[in-house]
Order: C-alpha cells, then sequence, then structure tokens
C-alpha cells in the first residue's frame, strides 16, 4: 500500500511550539525529509528521537524529490520538515507535495506554526482579507514591478524578508505605497529578541537608516483605502454643500469631498458656485 507524506510544520524560533501531534508523526514515520538535516537533528534531539534523515532542499528537489515519491509509492511514510515553520509555504515543500498528488501520493498537513500566520495576528492590521505575497524577487526591476501591480491591492499584504535586503525593500515599499502607508516589522518572532514595530512606511524608512535590521523578518503592510466610488457627482456635490452649511470654506469642503470621493475639483468647484 502507499505511504503518506506527512507535512509537520516545526518552530519558528521557540521549541516548545512544536505540537504533540506533530512529535508523535516524526516518531512514527518510516523517514524525515529535512531542508538542512543538521537543523532538524536539533529539533529530533529535543524531542529524543532517533530518525532516518534525508535531505530535501532548493538545491537538489529535483533528484530528490523523485527519489522520496518512490519510498512513498514502495509503501514507507515520510514526514517533511522544513528548517522552520509550514512546509510548503516559501520553501521547496510545494514542490514535493506537486510530485505526490501527481504520483497519487496521499499527502497529509499538520497544522502548526507558519511566520506569516503569526506575524498577521499580531500586526494589529485589519486581518478580514489578506494576499500572502511570500518573498519579493530580488532584482529590482522584478521587484518594482510587483510592487507596482501591488498599488491598488487592497487586501493587507505579507511578505518574507531577509534582513540584508530589508532596507531596498522598504524603500521601494515607500516608492509604490506611499510613506504614510502602514507597516507592521515583525522580527524574531517567537524568540528571545521578538519584537514587533507598528509604524508608518516613512518611519520605518527613518527607524532603518540608524538602526542595522537583524534576524528574520516578516512584513505586514495595510492594503489601499477603498475609494468611495459608489458616490455620484451629484452626491459629492450635495456633500460640498452639506460642508459649507456647517462653516466650512467652499475651497476646503471642494478639496476635502474630491479627495475623499474622487470626483474632480473643477466640477464640484463649478457645481457649488453656480447653483450660489
Ligand atoms: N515555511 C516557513 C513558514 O511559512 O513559516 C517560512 C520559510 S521562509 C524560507 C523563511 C522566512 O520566514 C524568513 O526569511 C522570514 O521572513 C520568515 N520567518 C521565519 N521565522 C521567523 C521568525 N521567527 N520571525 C520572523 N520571521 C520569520
Amino acid at each position: 500500500m502507499t505511504g503518506t507524506l506527512y507535512l509537520v510544520p516545526t518552530p519558528i524560533g521557540n521549541l516548545g511550539d512544536i505540537s504533540r501531534r506533530c512529535a508523535e508523526t516524526l516518531a512514527a514515520a518510516d523517514f524525515v525529509a529535512a531542508e538542512d538535516t543538521r537543523v532538524s537533528l536539533k529539533l529530533l534531539n529535543h524531542l529524543e528521537l532517533k530518525k532516518s534523515l534525508v535531505s530535501y532542499h532548493e538545491h537538489n528537489k529535483k533528484e530528490s524529490g523523485p527519489r522520496i515519491v518512490e519510498r512513498l509509492l514502495a509503501g514507507e511514510s515520510c514526514a517533511l520538515v522544513t528548517d522552520a515553520g509550514c512546509p510548503a509555504i516559501s520553501d521547496p515543500g510545494e514542490d514535493l507535495v506537486r510530485l505526490c498528488a501527481e504520483a497519487g501520493v496521499p499527502v497529509c498537513a499538520l497544522p502548526g506554526p507558519c511566520a506569516a500566520i503569526t506575524a498577521l495576528s499580531v500586526s494589529a492590521l485589519a486581518t478580514g482579507r489578506f494576499a500572502f505575497e511570500g518573498f519579493l524577487p530580488p532584482q529590482n526591476k522584478e521587484r518594482r514591478a510587483r510592487l507596482e501591480r501591488l498599488k491598488t491591492e487592497e487586501r493587507t499584504m505579507i511578505f518574507y524578508e531577509a534582513p540584508h535586503h530589508l532596507r531596498a525593500t522598504l524603500e521601494d515599499l515607500f516608492a509604490a505605497f506611499g510613506s504614510e502607508r502602514r507597516i507592521s516589522l515583525c522580527r524574531e518572532l517567537t524568540k528571545l529578541h521578538e519584537e514587533v514595530l507598528r509604524l508608518s512606511l516613512g518611519q520605518a524608512l527613518a527607524f532603518y537608516a540608524d538602526n542595522p535590521p537583524r534576524g528574520e523578518y516578516v512584513l505586514v503592510v495595510s492594503g489601499a483605502e477603498l475609494r468611495q466610488q459608489a458616490v455620484s457627482p451629484e452626491q459629492a456635490v450635495e456633500l460640498v454643500k452639506a460642508l459649507i452649511a456647517e462653516g466650512m470654506r467652499t475651497k476646503e469642503a471642494v478639496r476635502q469631498i474630491a479627495e475623499e470621493t474622487g470626483v474632480s475639483k473643477n466640477l464640484l468647484y463649478g457645481a457649488v458656485t453656480k447653483s450660489s
């Protein structure tokens, strides 16, 4: 009978976050496929488990993946772990899951630590709708083009980033989204130096000009503000009139409503000065 591939999430810092079910699954698997066997050995030692380990990572996945699938088809069970967090999320586990699905090998995902979700939950930004963006492309041109397409994204966005790219990425986020956009920089989650900075992009750039980025980061960025496109030009004119009636100067009322509704200032100004 075909074996099962178990996706076993591992702690993103604090070893206490391994669940009992994850530990039991590791113990029961015939072998463990690990991104970095030295990293996973530490976890297995912590759990007092001695397991047969195979290496499966970005640079050997083309050869290692089919070998793992062969063993699964022959009836062995495999627990897949990555260096930290949830396998298959921004790591080569994604390819192994696809190979298994194509070969008809059952895949069982266990719930557990994931850097993206941990960061989102502590970000204090809107969590109802979000877009996971993973790592931005490392090349400047591709990175900026990706951010250009995200300018109008209304959902909260989640990015993974390495510390040595953080400043360049903040500059590009600033250029694409503007200085006022909110960002939560979630650093070293679940570790000794865990820190969450909730800032505007302008403040974040200024902060990291003086402080070198250290450790692992998830960046959570608020989505674009919804434009109130549902407001018709006629309704916008009425809103301007209401503000004027409350004592606001015409010019100021026109500016505010134009900004809030997207209706042109000229149209609003023309309409209210004509009718007065
Ligand atoms: N599959 C993993 C997951 O989703 O949890 C993520 C793997 S990805 C190769 C590694 C990235 O996750 C890091 O570059 C960083 O952006 C983020 N990360 C992992 N651990 C973290 C931590 N303790 N604090 C903040 N970010 C972390």
